[in-house]
Protein backbone atom coordinates (compact mmCIF):
# COMPACT_ATOMS: atom_id res chain seq x y z
CA UNK A 1 0.00 0.00 0.00
CA UNK A 2 2.50 2.60 1.00
CA UNK A 3 4.56 1.83 -2.06
CA UNK A 4 2.04 2.22 -4.23
CA UNK A 5 1.29 5.35 -2.75
CA UNK A 6 4.98 6.96 -3.15
CA UNK A 7 4.55 6.12 -6.86
CA UNK A 8 1.29 8.03 -6.72
CA UNK A 9 2.98 10.97 -5.34
CA UNK A 10 5.56 10.59 -8.33
CA UNK A 11 3.38 10.22 -10.39
CA UNK A 12 1.21 13.75 -10.01
CA UNK A 13 4.17 15.98 -8.15
CA UNK A 14 1.93 18.08 -6.04
CA UNK A 15 3.20 21.54 -7.80
CA UNK A 16 1.97 20.37 -11.19
CA UNK A 17 -1.64 19.06 -9.32
CA UNK A 18 -1.98 22.43 -8.00
CA UNK A 19 -1.07 24.33 -11.27
CA UNK A 20 -3.74 22.18 -13.19
CA UNK A 21 -6.14 22.95 -10.62
CA UNK A 22 -5.23 27.07 -11.71
CA UNK A 23 -2.91 27.55 -8.49
CA UNK A 24 -0.77 30.33 -9.78
CA UNK A 25 2.72 30.87 -8.00
CA UNK A 26 5.89 32.42 -7.98
CA UNK A 27 9.24 31.14 -6.85
CA UNK A 28 9.57 31.80 -3.23
CA UNK A 29 13.48 32.65 -3.24
CA UNK A 30 14.49 29.16 -2.17
CA UNK A 31 15.87 26.44 -5.22
CA UNK A 32 12.40 24.91 -5.81
CA UNK A 33 10.02 26.81 -3.47
CA UNK A 34 6.81 28.40 -4.67
CA UNK A 35 4.81 30.70 -3.06
CA UNK A 36 1.24 31.70 -3.77
CA UNK A 37 -2.50 32.19 -2.23
CA UNK A 38 -4.11 29.47 -0.17
CA UNK A 39 -6.22 27.22 -1.93
CA UNK A 40 -7.63 26.09 1.93
CA UNK A 41 -8.81 29.01 2.94
CA UNK A 42 -9.54 32.86 2.06
CA UNK A 43 -6.38 34.46 1.64
CA UNK A 44 -5.27 37.78 0.68
CA UNK A 45 -1.63 38.02 0.90
CA UNK A 46 0.23 34.96 -0.86
CA UNK A 47 0.68 32.63 2.24
CA UNK A 48 0.98 29.39 0.49
CA UNK A 49 4.38 27.47 0.00
CA UNK A 50 4.99 24.56 -2.30
CA UNK A 51 8.76 23.10 -1.77
CA UNK A 52 8.62 21.03 -5.11
CA UNK A 53 11.62 19.00 -4.48
CA UNK A 54 10.06 17.36 -1.22
CA UNK A 55 6.49 17.56 -2.72
CA UNK A 56 5.39 19.10 0.38
CA UNK A 57 3.52 22.73 1.27
CA UNK A 58 2.46 24.44 4.11
CA UNK A 59 0.33 27.51 4.58
CA UNK A 60 1.86 30.04 7.16
CA UNK A 61 -2.19 31.24 6.97
CA UNK A 62 -4.11 28.57 8.47
CA UNK A 63 -1.28 26.44 9.24
CA UNK A 64 -2.21 23.48 7.53
CA UNK A 65 0.62 21.33 5.18
CA UNK A 66 1.51 17.93 3.87
CA UNK A 67 2.01 15.98 1.18
CA UNK A 68 -0.24 15.79 -2.02
CA UNK A 69 -2.71 13.23 -1.03
CA UNK A 70 -3.54 15.89 2.30
CA UNK A 71 -4.08 18.63 0.17
CA UNK A 72 -6.58 16.57 -1.50
CA UNK A 73 -8.34 15.68 1.67
CA UNK A 74 -8.18 19.00 2.41
CA UNK A 75 -8.95 20.67 -0.90
CA UNK A 76 -11.73 18.50 -1.73
CA UNK A 77 -13.14 17.28 1.57
CA UNK A 78 -12.61 14.13 1.37
CA UNK A 79 -11.25 11.00 3.50
CA UNK A 80 -8.21 9.55 2.74
CA UNK A 81 -9.26 6.77 0.40
CA UNK A 82 -11.55 8.87 -1.08
CA UNK A 83 -8.69 11.30 -2.03
CA UNK A 84 -6.33 8.25 -3.20
CA UNK A 85 -9.08 7.20 -5.32
CA UNK A 86 -9.73 10.76 -6.84
CA UNK A 87 -5.88 10.98 -7.78
CA UNK A 88 -5.50 7.32 -9.06
CA UNK A 89 -8.87 8.53 -11.26
CA UNK A 90 -6.61 12.00 -12.37
CA UNK A 91 -3.94 9.32 -13.42
CA UNK A 92 -5.46 6.99 -15.71
CA UNK A 93 -7.17 8.92 -18.47
CA UNK A 94 -4.68 9.45 -20.99
CA UNK A 95 -6.25 6.85 -23.46
CA UNK A 96 -9.73 7.22 -22.01
CA UNK A 97 -9.20 10.84 -22.86
CA UNK A 98 -7.85 10.68 -26.36
CA UNK A 99 -10.68 8.20 -26.68
CA UNK A 100 -13.21 10.67 -25.88
CA UNK A 101 -11.80 12.91 -28.04
CA UNK A 102 -12.04 10.53 -31.16
CA UNK A 103 -15.04 9.97 -30.51
CA UNK A 104 -16.37 13.23 -30.16
CA UNK A 105 -14.88 13.71 -33.51
CA UNK A 106 -16.77 11.34 -34.80
CA UNK A 107 -19.87 12.89 -33.45
CA UNK A 108 -19.12 16.05 -34.37
CA UNK A 109 -18.24 15.06 -38.28
CA UNK A 110 -21.90 13.21 -37.64
CA UNK A 111 -24.25 16.60 -36.76
CA UNK A 112 -24.39 17.91 -39.78
CA UNK A 113 -24.94 14.68 -41.87
CA UNK A 114 -28.07 13.69 -40.05
CA UNK A 115 -30.98 16.39 -40.58
CA UNK A 116 -32.94 14.86 -37.09
CA UNK A 117 -29.94 16.81 -35.19
CA UNK A 118 -29.86 19.43 -36.67
CA UNK A 119 -33.95 20.01 -36.32
CA UNK A 120 -33.44 18.75 -32.53
CA UNK A 121 -30.55 22.13 -32.14
CA UNK A 122 -33.31 24.62 -33.71
CA UNK A 123 -36.78 23.47 -31.74
CA UNK A 124 -34.50 23.48 -28.54
CA UNK A 125 -33.46 27.15 -30.40
CA UNK A 126 -29.74 26.57 -30.83
CA UNK A 127 -29.16 27.91 -34.62
CA UNK A 128 -25.59 29.87 -34.08
CA UNK A 129 -23.22 27.96 -36.36
CA UNK A 130 -20.77 29.57 -33.60
CA UNK A 131 -21.84 28.38 -30.69
CA UNK A 132 -22.57 25.13 -31.50
CA UNK A 133 -19.04 24.70 -32.51
CA UNK A 134 -17.85 26.65 -29.68
CA UNK A 135 -19.09 24.19 -27.63
CA UNK A 136 -18.07 21.15 -29.36
CA UNK A 137 -21.69 19.84 -29.98
CA UNK A 138 -21.96 16.72 -32.06
CA UNK A 139 -24.65 13.91 -32.62
CA UNK A 140 -24.53 9.95 -31.93
CA UNK A 141 -27.29 8.16 -34.44
CA UNK A 142 -26.42 4.81 -33.11
CA UNK A 143 -24.99 1.73 -34.53
CA UNK A 144 -21.66 3.13 -36.13
CA UNK A 145 -18.43 3.89 -33.16
CA UNK A 146 -17.78 0.96 -32.33
CA UNK A 147 -16.68 -0.13 -35.95
CA UNK A 148 -15.24 3.36 -36.24
CA UNK A 149 -13.36 3.21 -33.08
CA UNK A 150 -11.88 -0.35 -33.87
CA UNK A 151 -10.97 1.24 -36.90
CA UNK A 152 -8.58 3.28 -35.21
CA UNK A 153 -7.22 0.63 -33.20
CA UNK A 154 -9.07 0.45 -30.02
CA UNK A 155 -9.66 -2.62 -27.90
CA UNK A 156 -13.27 -3.72 -27.51
CA UNK A 157 -12.08 -3.59 -23.64
CA UNK A 158 -11.33 -0.27 -23.41
CA UNK A 159 -14.61 0.94 -25.04
CA UNK A 160 -16.35 -1.29 -22.52
CA UNK A 161 -14.46 -0.01 -19.67
CA UNK A 162 -15.40 3.90 -20.73
CA UNK A 163 -19.25 2.72 -21.09
CA UNK A 164 -19.20 4.04 -25.34
CA UNK A 165 -20.11 0.46 -25.94
CA UNK A 166 -22.49 -1.47 -24.03
CA UNK A 167 -22.37 -4.88 -22.48
CA UNK A 168 -24.16 -6.15 -25.98
CA UNK A 169 -21.96 -4.49 -28.10
CA UNK A 170 -24.33 -1.71 -29.14
CA UNK A 171 -23.33 1.83 -29.07
CA UNK A 172 -23.68 3.57 -25.49
CA UNK A 173 -25.32 7.07 -26.90
CA UNK A 174 -27.67 6.23 -29.94
CA UNK A 175 -30.38 9.53 -30.95
CA UNK A 176 -28.41 11.66 -28.66
CA UNK A 177 -27.24 15.47 -28.63
CA UNK A 178 -23.50 15.34 -27.22
CA UNK A 179 -21.53 17.60 -25.29
CA UNK A 180 -18.28 17.42 -23.83
CA UNK A 181 -17.50 17.13 -20.42
CA UNK A 182 -14.28 18.25 -19.22
CA UNK A 183 -11.78 18.85 -16.21
CA UNK A 184 -8.40 20.34 -15.98
CA UNK A 185 -7.83 20.67 -19.67
CA UNK A 186 -9.22 17.28 -20.39
CA UNK A 187 -11.91 15.78 -21.35
CA UNK A 188 -13.47 13.08 -18.99
CA UNK A 189 -16.91 12.37 -20.24
CA UNK A 190 -19.89 12.81 -22.46
CA UNK A 191 -23.04 13.75 -22.12
CA UNK A 192 -25.93 12.97 -24.43
CA UNK A 193 -29.24 14.37 -24.57
CA UNK A 194 -31.60 12.07 -26.25
CA UNK A 195 -33.91 13.75 -29.29
CA UNK A 196 -36.12 10.53 -28.80
CA UNK A 197 -38.10 8.71 -26.18
CA UNK A 198 -35.43 7.82 -24.15
CA UNK A 199 -34.67 8.70 -20.70
CA UNK A 200 -33.33 12.37 -21.74
CA UNK A 201 -30.47 12.74 -19.92
CA UNK A 202 -27.00 10.19 -20.53
CA UNK A 203 -23.72 10.27 -19.04
CA UNK A 204 -20.95 7.72 -19.39
CA UNK A 205 -19.84 6.12 -16.08
CA UNK A 206 -17.61 8.00 -14.17
CA UNK A 207 -17.44 11.69 -13.49
CA UNK A 208 -19.16 14.16 -15.04
CA UNK A 209 -15.79 16.58 -15.03
CA UNK A 210 -15.73 20.30 -14.00
CA UNK A 211 -18.25 23.07 -14.36
CA UNK A 212 -18.67 23.31 -17.87
CA UNK A 213 -16.40 25.26 -19.73
CA UNK A 214 -15.29 27.15 -16.52
CA UNK A 215 -12.03 27.65 -17.83
CA UNK A 216 -13.64 30.83 -20.04
CA UNK A 217 -15.83 31.52 -16.80
CA UNK A 218 -13.87 31.99 -14.74
CA UNK A 219 -12.24 35.44 -14.82
CA UNK A 220 -15.77 37.00 -15.47
CA UNK A 221 -16.73 38.84 -12.15
CA UNK A 222 -20.47 37.17 -12.16
CA UNK A 223 -20.71 33.98 -13.20
CA UNK A 224 -24.61 32.53 -13.89
CA UNK A 225 -24.99 28.96 -13.21
CA UNK A 226 -27.44 27.01 -14.65
CA UNK A 227 -28.36 22.82 -14.77
CA UNK A 228 -28.97 22.11 -18.44
CA UNK A 229 -26.46 22.22 -21.23
CA UNK A 230 -29.42 23.63 -23.52
CA UNK A 231 -30.26 26.69 -20.51
CA UNK A 232 -26.05 27.03 -21.49
CA UNK A 233 -26.37 26.57 -24.95
CA UNK A 234 -29.15 29.40 -25.72
CA UNK A 235 -27.27 32.16 -22.87
CA UNK A 236 -24.21 31.66 -24.43
CA UNK A 237 -26.27 32.55 -28.43
CA UNK A 238 -27.86 35.49 -26.23
CA UNK A 239 -24.47 36.65 -25.20
CA UNK A 240 -23.96 35.57 -21.57
CA UNK A 241 -21.03 34.41 -22.01
CA UNK A 242 -20.56 33.88 -18.42
CA UNK A 243 -22.46 30.87 -18.03
CA UNK A 244 -21.41 27.68 -16.72
CA UNK A 245 -23.47 24.23 -16.37
CA UNK A 246 -22.68 21.57 -13.47
CA UNK A 247 -25.38 19.38 -15.34
CA UNK A 248 -27.37 18.74 -12.71
CA UNK A 249 -28.85 20.98 -9.24
CA UNK A 250 -26.09 18.86 -7.72
CA UNK A 251 -22.31 20.52 -7.69
CA UNK A 252 -19.27 17.80 -7.28
CA UNK A 253 -17.34 18.79 -4.72
CA UNK A 254 -14.66 19.69 -7.81
CA UNK A 255 -17.32 21.93 -8.75
CA UNK A 256 -18.22 23.42 -5.76
CA UNK A 257 -14.33 24.25 -5.28
CA UNK A 258 -14.44 25.95 -8.55
CA UNK A 259 -17.25 28.07 -7.98
CA UNK A 260 -15.83 28.97 -5.03
CA UNK A 261 -12.46 29.76 -5.68
CA UNK A 262 -12.33 33.51 -5.56
CA UNK A 263 -13.68 35.76 -2.86
CA UNK A 264 -16.17 38.16 -3.71
CA UNK A 265 -17.19 35.98 -6.87
CA UNK A 266 -20.83 37.08 -8.02
CA UNK A 267 -23.12 33.95 -8.62
CA UNK A 268 -26.25 34.10 -10.25
CA UNK A 269 -28.28 31.22 -9.75
CA UNK A 270 -30.55 30.45 -12.33
CA UNK A 271 -31.81 26.85 -12.10
CA UNK A 272 -35.22 25.57 -13.36
CA UNK A 273 -38.39 26.82 -11.66
CA UNK A 274 -40.11 23.39 -11.13
CA UNK A 275 -43.56 22.99 -9.91
CA UNK A 276 -42.73 20.77 -7.37
CA UNK A 277 -40.13 23.37 -6.01
CA UNK A 278 -37.26 21.26 -6.51
CA UNK A 279 -35.25 23.84 -8.26
CA UNK A 280 -35.91 26.43 -5.91
CA UNK A 281 -34.89 24.40 -2.50
CA UNK A 282 -31.58 23.37 -4.50
CA UNK A 283 -31.14 27.18 -5.34
CA UNK A 284 -31.52 28.28 -1.71
CA UNK A 285 -29.28 25.31 -0.69
CA UNK A 286 -26.27 26.44 -3.20
CA UNK A 287 -27.12 29.78 -1.93
CA UNK A 288 -26.27 28.86 1.45
CA UNK A 289 -23.15 26.93 0.71
CA UNK A 290 -21.82 30.05 -1.36
CA UNK A 291 -22.55 32.74 1.04
CA UNK A 292 -20.87 30.25 3.55
CA UNK A 293 -17.25 30.36 2.04
CA UNK A 294 -17.48 34.00 0.97
CA UNK A 295 -19.21 33.87 -2.64
CA UNK A 296 -22.49 35.54 -2.75
CA UNK A 297 -25.08 33.80 -4.59
CA UNK A 298 -28.48 35.77 -6.16
CA UNK A 299 -31.40 33.65 -7.35
CA UNK A 300 -32.87 33.92 -10.62
CA UNK A 301 -36.26 33.78 -10.67
CA UNK A 302 -37.79 33.43 -14.17
CA UNK A 303 -41.53 32.73 -14.95
CA UNK A 304 -43.47 30.15 -13.15
CA UNK A 305 -42.19 27.05 -14.62
CA UNK A 306 -39.40 28.08 -17.23
CA UNK A 307 -35.50 27.71 -17.45
CA UNK A 308 -33.49 29.75 -18.91
CA UNK A 309 -33.37 27.64 -22.37
CA UNK A 310 -37.74 27.50 -22.05
CA UNK A 311 -38.19 31.22 -21.56
CA UNK A 312 -35.95 32.07 -24.64
CA UNK A 313 -37.90 29.16 -26.85
CA UNK A 314 -41.11 31.32 -25.25
CA UNK A 315 -39.51 34.84 -27.02
CA UNK A 316 -37.39 36.06 -24.32
CA UNK A 317 -34.81 38.46 -25.46
CA UNK A 318 -31.36 39.23 -23.88
CA UNK A 319 -32.88 42.25 -22.39
CA UNK A 320 -35.68 40.35 -20.41
CA UNK A 321 -33.38 38.19 -18.78
CA UNK A 322 -31.11 40.82 -17.91
CA UNK A 323 -34.30 42.32 -16.49
CA UNK A 324 -34.25 38.83 -13.80
CA UNK A 325 -30.60 39.50 -13.26
CA UNK A 326 -31.35 42.47 -12.27
CA UNK A 327 -34.17 41.53 -9.62
CA UNK A 328 -32.18 38.53 -8.45
CA UNK A 329 -31.32 38.53 -5.03
CA UNK A 330 -29.46 37.59 -2.21
CA UNK A 331 -30.51 34.58 0.41
ZN1 LIG B 1 -4.02 28.47 4.19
Amino acid sequence: MSEDLEYLKQRIPLLEYLQRHNWSAHPAGAAQEFVGLCPLHRDSRPSFYVNAHKNLFYCHGCGRGGDLIRFVQLFLNLPFRQSVAHLEQELMPAPASQLLEQTLAFYQFQLHRHSEATRYLEYRGLHDPTIIEELGIGYAPGGNLRRHLAGWGYPLDLLLDTGLINSHGRDAFCRRIIFPCGQAGRMVNLYGRSIGSAFPHRLLPGSKGGLFAWESVRDFPAAILVEGLFDLAVLWQAGFRNTTCAIGTHLTQPQFHQLSDRAGRLVYLALDQDENQAGQQASHELAQRLANVGVIAYIVQLPAGHDPNSYFLAGATAADFTRFLQEARPL
